[in-house]
C-alpha cells in the first residue's frame, strides 16, 4: 500500500482527535474510522465516516423516538426478522462513506452498482501516480477450460515470468510516455485529459464511496462471493470485516440468510419435498434443467 508519511501523519492526527458527540457511535467501526487496510498491492479501503449502528436498524423498523433498543437479544432477532423477509429500509438507515484507492478494471466492475455516491480522482485535473497492480504469483492464473469467465491453475515458472515481465514491461513504458507527454519541460505539454488515455487498466483510481448499508450488503452478496473476480473480491472481503465489526447483528444475518443461504426454484422445493419422503429423484425425473440439477446438489451438498 503507498500511503505517503504525510498522508499515514494526516490519518494519525484524525484518530488522535477524539470529538464529543450526542450521537449514537458503533464502537467497533470507531476502531476502523480513517484507517487504510490494505488490498492488492497498491489499494487500499479506509471507512472516512458512516452513521447508525444494529441499534439504529430497530429504531428505523420500530420508528421510535429513543434508542429503539429493547434488549440486545431483542434487538438481534427483529434484524433476523427483517433481513428474513426482505423489509430492506430499515438497513438503508445506516450509511458508509469509504476512501477505496483501486486499479481502473477493478473500479470497472465495481462502478456498475448504481446505487451509491462517487467521486473519483480526477485524471484531467491531477498526474496519476506510477503505480499498477502487478498479480502476486498466486493470482497469476491461465484461463479457466470450463467457465470462459473464470480463471484456473495458477501459470508457473518461465510462462509465469514472461507474462510477469510484459505486464511491468508495458505499465512503465507506458507510464513513461505518459510523464513524456504531459511534461511541461519549456513547452505546453499535452492535456492530462489526452495523455491518461495510454495507460493500462492495471493502473491505480481513487475515489470516496458513500453507500446504504442494504445496497452495500446486494454489493458484498455479489462480489465477496466465489464467482467474483479475485481482484473485486478481495475488497469486498476487506470490507465484510468492516461490516461485521460495524453491524454485528446485521451483518451476522446476512452471513447466515445471504451469502451462507440459498433461493430455491418450487420445482427445487418440491423435489426436496420428494426426497423427504424417501423418493430417489434425479435429474431426468427432477423437471430442472441439467444446469438447475448441478447447482440444486451444489446446495444440498
Ligand atoms: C459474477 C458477476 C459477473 C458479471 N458479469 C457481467 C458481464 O459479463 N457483463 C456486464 O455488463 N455486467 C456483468 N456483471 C454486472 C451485473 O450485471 C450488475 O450490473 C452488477 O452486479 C450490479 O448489480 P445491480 O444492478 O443489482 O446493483 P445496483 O446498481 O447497486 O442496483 C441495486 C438494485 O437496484 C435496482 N436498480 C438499480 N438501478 C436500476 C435501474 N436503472 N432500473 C431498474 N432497477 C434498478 C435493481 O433491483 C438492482 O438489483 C456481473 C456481476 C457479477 C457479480
Amino acid at each position: 500500500m503507498t500511503l505517503s508519511p504525510e498522508q499515514q501523519a494526516e490519518i494519525d492526527d484524525l484518530r488522535a482527535s477524539p470529538q464529543p458527540t450526542l450521537r449514537t457511535v458503533s464502537e467497533g467501526m470507531e476502531k476502523h474510522l480513517y484507517s487504510a487496510v490494505p488490498v492488492l498491492d497498491h489499494g487500499f479501503v479506509r471507512v472516512v465516516d458512516y452513521m447508525g449502528d444494529d441499534a439504529a436498524i430497530c429504531q428505523a423498523a420500530r420508528v421510535s423516538y429513543g434508542k429503539g433498543t429493547k434488549s440486545v437479544q431483542n434487538d438481534e432477532g427483529l434484524i433476523r426478522y427483517l433481513m428474513r423477509h426482505w423489509h430492506s429500509t430499515p438497513f438503508e438507515m445506516c450509511e458508509v462513506k469509504l476512501h477505496v484507492k483501486l486499479p481502473v478494471f477493478v473500479a470497472r466492475q465495481w462502478i456498475r452498482h448504481r446505487t451509491a455516491n462517487v467521486n473519483e480522482y480526477s485524471a484531467r485535473y491531477s498526474i496519476l501516480d506510477r503505480e499498477f497492480y502487478i498479480p502476486a504469483p498466486e493470482a497469476l492464473a491461465a484461463q479457466s477450460v470450463v467457465n470462459n469467465q473464470g480463471r484456473g491453475e495458477a501459470l508457473e515458472g518461465e510462462e509465469a515470468e514472461r507474462v510477469l515481465r510484459y505486464l511491468r514491461d508495458d505499465a512503465m513504458r507506458a507510464y513513461d510516455h505518459y510523464e513524456e507527454m504531459i511534461s511541461q519541460d519549456g513547452q505546453q505539454g499535452l492535456a492530462r485529459e489526452l495523455a491518461r488515455m495510454n495507460l493500462p487498466a492495471n493502473v491505480y483510481t481513487q475515489w470516496y464511496w458513500k453507500v446504504d448499508l442494504h445496497n452495500l450488503l446486494h454489493f458484498l452478496r455479489l462480489r465477496a462471493d466465489a464467482h467474483a473476480q479475485y481482484e473485486i473480491r478481495v475488497y469486498a472481503d476487506a470490507i465484510c470485516d468492516i461490516v461485521s465489526d460495524w453491524v454485528p447483528f446485521a451483518y451476522k444475518a446476512f452471513e447466515d440468510y445471504r451469502m451462507g443461504g440459498a433461493t430455491l426454484s418450487s420445482t427445487a422445493l418440491d423435489c426436496v419435498r420428494r426426497m423427504l419422503k424417501g423418493e430417489e429423484v434425479t435429474q431426468e425425473n427432477s423437471g430442472m434443467s441439467k444446469g438447475e440439477w448441478r447447482e440444486f446438489v451444489g446446495v444440498l451438498g
